[in-house]
């Protein structure tokens, strides 16, 4: 089902991986933010899509380039595929190797991944780019480092998708992050003003729960240098929170590694 949030615009929640899929509808076509974890899943949605409008896909924004998120670009050969320049970069250069890593997450579906077509963006910007679709509007803004080194809000009105800038029913994934940077870059994205924040997974967030989510983010940061500061074991300082110890071990030897 797609939940409509505002006049001409949807968004889809999926069970793989809990992934939500945009989609704006203006007078000219149709625009997509993120394309699933691969070309079957991106089949899966060009079909959904069907039920809810008969017109075009036009566009397709990437939120990063994480591979659960850009893998089914190549199933929309009509589309301009929009994202930040470093979203292309690590598409172009990694692409192979996030294959690699996607099958190494899901090992059942390793066929699957290994068919994928990296289909990195065409069209790239630095700070900021807007389209119009007829009659709708939708802006792209990049706002720093934080969860990758490439991702960006699209907002379409007082909605935004904001990619994996937050993350809903889990914790936020620092694996390729930037933990001492993420806050700001967070805090600067919440700044556009957007009413309703679409994660990239889980559940539609408000600014209370956006912010309360920044809070978080900024304790895994102070914890974080604390450890490059004052040498503090990344071991003992994993056990403070305020997220389970797997995922602040990941945030803090990640920005060790960083600093180093
Ligand atoms: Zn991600």
């Amino acid at each position: 089902m797609f939940d409509q949030l505002a006049d001409g615009v949807y968004r889809r929640r999926y069970e793989s991986l809990d992934l939500n899929i945009g989609v704006v509808i203006g007078e000219e076509g149709v625009l997509i933010v993120d394309t699933r974890a691969t070309h079957v899943e991106a089949d899966e949605l060009r079909a959904d899509l069907s039920t809810l409008t008969e017109k075009p896909v036009r566009w397709v924004i990437d939120t990063h380039w994480h591979w659960d998120h850009t893998f089914g670009n190549s199933r929309f050969p009509g589309a301009d595929i929009w994202g930040h320049h470093l979203c292309r970069k690590a598409l172009v250069e990694r692409g192979d190797s996030m294959k690699q890593d996607a099958a190494a997450w899901l090992p059942d579906r390793m066929r699957e991944f290994d068919e994928v077509v990296i289909t990195p963006p065409t069209r790239v910007f630095e700070d900021a780019a807007s389209l119009d679709l007829g009659g709708v509007t939708v802006t792209m803004s990049y706002h720093g480092l934080a969860h990758t080194d490439a991702d960006i809000v699209v907002t379409a009105g007082e909605l935004a998708f904001f990619g994996d800038l937050v993350e809903e029913g889990a914790p936020p994934v620092f694996d390729d992050g930037y933990p001492l940077s993420w806050p700001g870059t967070l805090r600067r994205a919440l700044d556009v003003g957007s009413i309703t924040i679409v994660p990239g997974h889980g559940d539609l967030f408000d600014r209370g729960a956006a912010s309360t989510q920044l809070e978080e983010i900024e304790a895994v940061a102070a914890t974080a240098r604390r450890c490059i500061d004052e040498g503090l074991p990344v071991e003992d300082a994993a056990r403070l929170g305020p997220y389970p110890e797997d995922v602040m071990k990941s945030a803090l030897s990640r920005a060790v590694e960083l600093h180093a």
